[in-house]
């Protein structure tokens, strides 16, 4: 299928200032879309001039959320290439959330050129300063202009981008997280390893609580026991404890971050002892209060490395390492960081050159 495309004949002003960008609030000036219906199949796919959605006020997304959304970034180098990072896996996870929401499957290698097409097209909108990138959302949604409950037989696919500023403008800070013990994201065969947006309609809540009480994130409990630690917000998990990295295995409620698989696939490679297991939060109280627990962080596309200063769980609080980043947090920042800049030699194939 080939991408008809029409250029913005009125093209928006473009940031001046880097350091105001943020995260996710101006958009570029084209976008890509391609529609789906049972006949027909993926059709009329086109890069059009970024504009507002016209939906009917039953659109089936709008009742019952089947929608699915994949979060990836461009960076620009210092020979001011273009570099895409890993997206291919991006392309598959999202067949996989497809699957899981009854949404139609892309072609990988069609959406893959897609993204980069688009991504070309706006590379002028790529910023430069260190941490910045411009944010990729593609997103599905369901769209039957009925209200039975089912799988829609009508789908839009659109992909938009960001200019986003450095996730740290200060370096990276040490965050205060709330082990979340009322609340649960995901349950055992429910969508915990789609990315699809009701996981995050539910998990507003235990977030505005937790901010309440000055916590940037929760770190989410199985939904069964609510004993063994699953992942924060947007970001999948790791501890450093005796020395080795211990994370939470994949189970069907946790999202496989990408970010996940490079941090452990680079840990690896240095040679440091990985552990995908079961991790009970009390393991992690146990090691915290014995000094044995020496690092924390998440890991998501967003902040590639966010490291964590204190877990709070009940009414105790577990301060890591004297709330200053870890070594092996940083180590591992700036080889993954290193790479997707291209500074770094990429010999795991995971950069793309637009
Ligand atoms: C996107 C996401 C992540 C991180 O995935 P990356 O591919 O590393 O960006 C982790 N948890 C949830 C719930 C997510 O939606």
């Amino acid at each position: 299928m080939d991408i008809r495309i029409t250029l913005s004949q009125n093209k928006k002003e473009k940031y001046t200032d880097e350091s105001t960008l943020g995260f996710g609030k101006i958009f570029t000036d084209h976008m890509f879309e391609v529609s789906y219906n049972t006949e027909k199949g993926w059709h009329d796919a086109q890069i059009v001039p970024y504009h507002r959605l016209s939906l009917d006020p039953a659109s089936s997304v709008l009742h019952y959320a089947q929608e699915i959304f994949e979060g990836l970034k461009a960076y620009r180098t210092d020979n001011d290439e273009i570099l895409l990072f890993r997206a291919k896996d991006n392309c598959a996870r999202l067949n996989r959330s497809a699957q899981r929401l009854c949404m139609p499957e892309i072609d990988i290698d069609f959406n893959f050129n897609a993204i980069k097409t688009l991504v070309d097209i706006e590379r002028d909108w790529v910023p430069r300063s260190d941490g910045s990138s411009l944010y990729i959302r593609p997103t599905m949604i369901a769209n039957d202009e009925a209200l039975g409950v089912k799988a829609a037989s009508n789908y839009l696919y659109y992909i938009i981008c960001s200019p986003s500023g450095a996730y740290y403008k200060d370096g990276l800070k040490p965050i205060n997280i709330k082990v979340e013990d009322k609340y649960v994201r995901a349950v055992r065969g429910g969508t915990g390893e789609a990315k699809t947006g009701g996981n995050y309609a539910a998990s507003i809540k235990a977030g505005e609580e937790a901010a309440k009480q000055g916590f940037s994130q929760v770190l989410w409990l199985d939904g069964e026991e609510m004993k063994y630690v699953e992942e924060v917000g947007a970001m999948n998990m790791m501890f450093v404890i005796d020395n080795k990295i211990v994370t939470p295995k994949l189970n069907g409620s946790i999202l496989p971050g990408i970010t996940r698989d490079s941090v452990l696939t680079i840990a690896r490679d240095m040679g440091i002892t990985v552990e995908e297991r079961r991790v009970a939060v009390e393991e992690l109280i146990d090691a915290g209060r014995s000094g044995r627990l020496t690092e924390a962080f998440g890991t998501g596309t967003a902040a590639v490395i966010s490291p964590v200063g204190m877990l709070a769980y009940k009414d105790e609080q577990i301060i890591i390492n004297n709330r200053k980043i870890g070594e092996l947090s940083m180590t591992l920042y700036n080889t993954l960081t290193g790479i997707q800049r291209g500074r770094i030699k990429d010999k795991f194939g995971w950069i793309t050159v637009v």
